[in-house]
């Protein structure tokens, strides 16, 4: 359906492709969050955007996506505005939350206050709080898109929707008509997108199960967004994402499955680390195994030699019958 829908609008296959794939992925992230009876219109909508705005309006979201978690400082004056316009919106979604929930989130976001003493002042039981917690973050993320977009037309049925998606909670999106709202209401339609697609991500790491194909195309995506954070070259995003879905694919061809954990380093350096996982059979000699044309282990070695030579650092633990830690770092080259 997503194939012919953009075949249908897009001459150049390969940009055809590329929008095929990122409307999957996208669709794989969401796909836990969403009731079932969405899933058509998002993919719609979902392939609908990425056609009609390509990927200058995506890097904007995608900007927007990780503002709201990344406040670092400001590198140049480019970033400097956007870092003003970050802070307006801020202000302006926390504004709008009630002043138990606003005062809640800052108490635990900003003065690290716990769940405990928290609920204690409170007068409610610590599970009371982080849920309160959570429905203020999904609020906020909603009042803070919003506030990203003056110009936008906010209709009474926009904040239940967007908030439904937000949260997660399917049994909402279902009572306000979510998927319908989707198809017709083209704030909801554009601001879905950096609601949805945020997926299992945290502040600077990303952790993807892998069992199947599927998972390896979203391992290697989040692998390039990822990294893309700390603005990697261009070749670099390529290389770090190749080397991961090697990693990933060796994960679902020889193993009952696995994660790959994605996170982003500060300090002392700046760098991308990989952390792959699995539960398979093991790898009976690593340093073999890390020779080019090793294949005893089902071809395994092709993949193993290859990611190594991407990487600047590389490191295999393997015990027979339970499995195998791969882990791999890329350095940002400073200057
Ligand atoms: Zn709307």
């Amino acid at each position: 359906m997503v194939q012919r829908f953009v075949h249908s609008r897009v001459a150049n296959e390969a940009v055809a492709d590329d929008i095929v794939q990122e409307t999957l992925v996208r669709m794989l992230v969401a796909v836990e969050r969403v009731e079932p009876g969405i899933l058509e219109p998002y993919a719609i909508v979902t392939a609908r955007n990425l056609v009609a705005s390509m990927w200058r309006e995506q890097e904007r979201h995608r900007r927007n996506q990780h503002r709201i978690v990344d406040l670092r400082g400001p590198d140049s004056p480019d970033e400097s505005l956007l870092e003003q316009e970050d802070r307006g919106a801020v202000a302006e979604a926390l504004g709008r939350l009630s002043e138990r929930d606003r005062r809640t989130l800052v108490a635990h976001e900003v003065s690290g206050q716990d769940t405990q003493s928290l609920a204690e002042e409170l007068g409610v039981t610590a599970g009371a709080v982080a849920a309160q917690l959570n429905r203020s973050r999904a609020r906020l993320r909603v009042e803070y898109l919003l506030a990203l977009e003056p110009g936008g037309s906010v209709t009474d049925r926009c904040r239940p929707v967007l908030f439904a998606m937000s949260s997660g909670d399917r049994r909402r999106q279902r009572e306000v008509d979510a998927a319908r709202h989707l198809l017709e209401c083209a704030l909801c339609e554009k601001l879905s997108q950096p609601l949805l697609a945020r997926g299992q991500r945290s502040d600077d790491q990303v952790r993807i199960r892998i069992h199947a194909d599927a998972d390896i195309v979203l391992a290697r995506q989040s692998a390039r967004e990822v990294a893309a954070r700390l603005e990697f070259p261009r070749t670099d995003l390529t290389v770090i994402a190749t080397a991961v879905s090697e990693i990933a694919r060796n994960i679902v061809r020889f193993t009952e499955g696995g994660e790959v954990v994605v996170e982003l380093l500060e300090e002392p350096r700046r760098g991308v680390r990989i952390v792959a996982r699995d539960t398979g059979p093991g790898i009976p000699d690593v340093e073999a195994a890390l020779v080019d044309g090793y294949s005893t282990y089902h071809g395994l070695g092709l993949g193993l030699p290859g990611a190594r030579r991407l990487m600047d650092e590389f490191a295999v633990v393997s015990e027979v019958g339970r499995g195998t830690t791969v882990t791999m770092t890329k350095w940002r080259q400073e200057g």
